[in-house]
């Protein structure tokens, strides 16, 4: 359990311009970084009461380091399609923090990413690394290749050369990437093969998410989806509610989504609505989670087809709109600002209760506000979604002492990993005097180990 003093109003004032300064340093020297503002303003406005109670935090310039990378790796991916054409893409690495451990965090393959959108999510990943308790430090990657409508020899052609760049910056004890949008088995599969090819040893620690046949986990698939309803369902008990005979709407219908929904429905709940970047489908019976498996896992169809074997549910083109179907709880679980202030407003006048958030970032500022302003439960993402890192670094665990866990064993430890989390977060939220409010918990429980290990490490 996280013990952290209780903080006096002495300092209040100095800690809310120091912690402002820092913001404006961010934005003038990351200019037009828009997401990257956003998630480091969503922290900062928690940690006042902290620098106002441990001013010394300030002396060492903790803020200062932490915004700014340790290093921010950005470079070329030619690769050449099946037409014969050579193609070019960018590739990114942000190695965020190592205070904590070797940086951690998910490759992303998306047309939208850029360095504001590594940035964002290298930064979040300091603090939910730092939450789930393990020694891992904070990182992100990616490219602005979109996996869409390429052909498998297109994909591996990409990612061979893609991990070909980035091998010279990652190792077991340096920087061990996973998936994320668009990186899945098939792509781990592929950078892993580069990965060994170039540096000729069998480095299994290397990468997460790996197959179950060369150092995967058991339960990495299903651990970030399950873990974000083992955190809701842990805040829902401590208000005596529960999934169990809950409307549940889920959006997107990718890794987190798929097993967020399933978890959901084996507590109980029904899942009536799930999306894709292409629109949502509203099924009134409840998902057919089985459909939706075998459409997106296995087909790689797009979430419209649902209706041709279900027709009593509706396929709606606008993705956004799945917030306008009354819920009990919701779990968005496809990508950043996907709740903006006028689907929240909607969201609590349809009477929702919990909001989960599966994503990294699904709510805007002004969303958030909205929730919390009408008291609801608000599961954030750097404390909900940090099941799958949680059981990566038990990938590495299990990597470095040549062993393999069962499927209940990996499941019980990302419980209590995630109950760890929700505790920790609510106990650091009543400490610095705004109980109940979770952003707050998770962002000052995750910072105060990093700023820690920071200080006990010296000025570098
Ligand atoms: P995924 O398997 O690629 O699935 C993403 C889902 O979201 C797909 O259904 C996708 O639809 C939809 N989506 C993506 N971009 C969208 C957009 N701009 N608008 C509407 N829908 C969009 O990815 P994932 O691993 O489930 O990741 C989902 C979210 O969880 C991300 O925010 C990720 O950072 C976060 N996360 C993932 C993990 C993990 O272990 N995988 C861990 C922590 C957090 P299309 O197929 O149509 O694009």
């Amino acid at each position: 359990m996280l013990v952290i003093n209780k903080p006096t109003e002495t300092n209040t004032d100095l800690a809310k311009e120091y912690v402002n300064g820092v913001f404006e340093t961010v934005k003038s020297r990351n200019a037009n970084e828009t997401e990257f503002h956003q998630a480091v303003r969503e922290v900062f406005d928690s940690l006042v009461p902290v620098f106002a109670k441990h001013p010394h935090y300030m002396n060492q310039g903790i803020l200062e380091r932490m915004v700014e990378p340790e290093r921010m790796i950005s470079f070329r991916v030619p690769w050449t399609d099946d037409h014969g054409h050579v193609k070019v893409n960018r590739g990114f690495r942000v190695q965020f923090n190592s205070a904590l451990g070797p940086y951690k965090g998910g490759l992303r393959f998306h047309p939208s990413v850029n360095a504001s959108i590594i940035k964002f999510l290298g930064f979040e990943q300091i603090f939910k690394n730092s939450l789930t308790g393990q020694p891992i430090g904070g990182g992100k990657g990616g490219s602005d290749f979109d996996p869409k409508g390429k052909s498998d020899a297109e994909i591996m052609r990409f990612t061979q050369s893609f991990m070909t760049e980035l091998s010279k910056f990652i190792g077991p004890d340096v920087d061990v990437p996973a998936g994320d949008i668009g990186v899945g088995a098939r792509e781990i599969g592929y950078l892993f093969g580069q990965y060994k090819r170039i540096r000729g040893g069998f480095e299994t620690g290397v990468l997460t998410g790996k197959g179950l046949g060369y150092g995967g986990s058991l339960a990495r698939k299903e651990a970030t989806g399950y873990g974000t309803v083992y955190f809701v369902e842990e805040m829902l008990k401590d208000k005596n509610l529960s999934f169990n005979g809950s409307t549940v709407v889920v959006s997107g219908s990718g890794n987190v989504s798929i097993y967020a929904m399933e978890k959901a429905i084996q507590l109980g709940a029904k899942v009536v609505a799930c999306s894709d970047s292409s629109g949502y489908v509203y099924d009134p019976n409840g998902i057919n989670l089985t459909t939706v498996k075998r459409l997106k896992e296995v087909e790689n169809k797009r979430i419209s087809e649902y209706v041709n074997e279900h027709p009593h549910a509706t396929f709606y083109q606008d993705y956004q709109g799945i917030w306008s179907i009354p819920c009990d709880i919701a779990l968005p679980c496809a990508t950043q600002n996907e709740i903006d202030e006028l689907a929240a407003k909607v969201l609590v006048a349809n009477g929702v209760k919990a909001i989960g958030e599966g994503a990294n970032m699904p709510s805007t500022l002004e969303a958030i506000e909205v929730f919390l302003n009408n008291d609801i439960l608000f599961a954030p993402a750097k404390a909900a979604n940090a099941g799958g890192v949680s059981v990566s670094a038990l990938e590495m665990a299990q990597n470095s002492s040549r062993l393999s866990w069962t499927f209940e064993e990996v499941d019980a430890k990302l419980q209590d990993i995630m109950i760890n989390i929700y505790r920790d977060s609510v106990e650091a939220a009543k400490t610095y005097d705004a109980p109940g409010n979770l952003v707050v918990g998770a962002n000052i429980a995750g910072f105060v180990k990093v700023a820690d290990a920071m200080v006990a490490q010296g000025v570098i």
